[in-house]
């Protein structure tokens, strides 16, 4: 169980504003996240955690430090290797779905597929299994316009997932949805790791979220300040260890 995904080494992250302003984000952050994993990080408003994905998803550069993913390291990545690596590697969540509206639900998730070449009956075998296992595959030949948010995510989720990626990522993937919908799509995530074995690793300011995580890190000013395991404690329990945490923490942590 403990083989590691990613591996993050003195992370630092720091903006040029202009010479002589800079500001260091990010003060050494060293996390790594094994395989089947399902990993939160929360934090107050401007801790850092965006700027931490961020990184990780290769949309930024660390400015120090160095991050494996698998055995790969991405700071040593040319940009033309790093779009490769996100497509094979990496599953996206987004906020706003990021659907295409032309396509229908089954043709928004083989996309990934189709962009690397697959064939149509390895697409189609896979796009049964994951459909069946998110409990969308009666959605298939509907129009995201047609499905609820709730729904339009678990096809997010299931488009994240269809290529097997090392690590699915999602920043504040529950923040257009309603208490009712964050909920659904968080016994998605849940499905996604205990069926069919992703590692995820979520970013969020909602301690529902993060109590479906096995761990949760927290970020300080752009430091881990502290860690929650989940062990074998239920949600519940979770949930109320995350709330104390928070309330220790300080500052708006609830909020985004
Ligand atoms: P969070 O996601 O936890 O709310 P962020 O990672 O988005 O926090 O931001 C952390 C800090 O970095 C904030 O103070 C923010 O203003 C700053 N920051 C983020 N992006 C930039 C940027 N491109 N240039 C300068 N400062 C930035
Ligand atoms: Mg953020």
């Amino acid at each position: 169980m403990s083989e590691p995904v990613i591996r993050m080494e003195n992370i630092v992250k720091t903006y040029y504003l202009g010479k002589p302003n800079e500001l260091e984000i990010l003060h050494g952050i060293n996390l790594t996240v094994n395989k089947g994993e399902f990993t939160a990080i929360m934090g107050a408003s401007g801790s850092g955690k965006s700027t931490l994905l961020n990184v990780v998803s290769t949309i930024d550069r660390v400015s120090a430090g160095e991050i494996y993913v698998e055995d790969n390291n991405i700071a040593e990545m040319k940009e033309t290797q790093l779009s490769a690596f996100r497509r094979d590697k990496l599953g996206f969540i987004f906020q706003e779905y990021n659907l295409l509206d032309t396509l229908t639900v089954g043709e928004n998730i083989t996309l990934p597929l189709n962009l690397k070449g697959v064939s149509l009956s390895k697409t189609k075998q896979a796009l049964e299994v994951i459909s069946k296992e998110l409990g969308v595959y009666d959605q298939l030949d509907k129009f995201p316009y047609e499905l609820s948010g709730g729904q339009r995510q678990r096809v997010a989720c299931a488009r994240a997932i269809i290529t097997s990626p090392a690590i699915v990522l999602a920043d504040e993937p529950t923040g257009a949805l309603d208490s009712k919908n964050s909920r659904i799509l968080m016994q998605t995530f849940e499905l996604m790791n205990k069926s069919l074995n992703s590692t995820i690793l979520v970013v969020t300011h909602d301690a529902v979220v993060g109590s479906y995580a096995d761990r949760v890190l927290f970020l300080k000013d752009g430091n881990i300040w502290s860690e929650v395991n989940r062990g074998d404690r239920d949600r519940k329990t979770m949930y109320r260890e995350i709330l104390s945490v928070m309330a220790a923490l300080g500052g708006d942590a609830d909020v985004r």
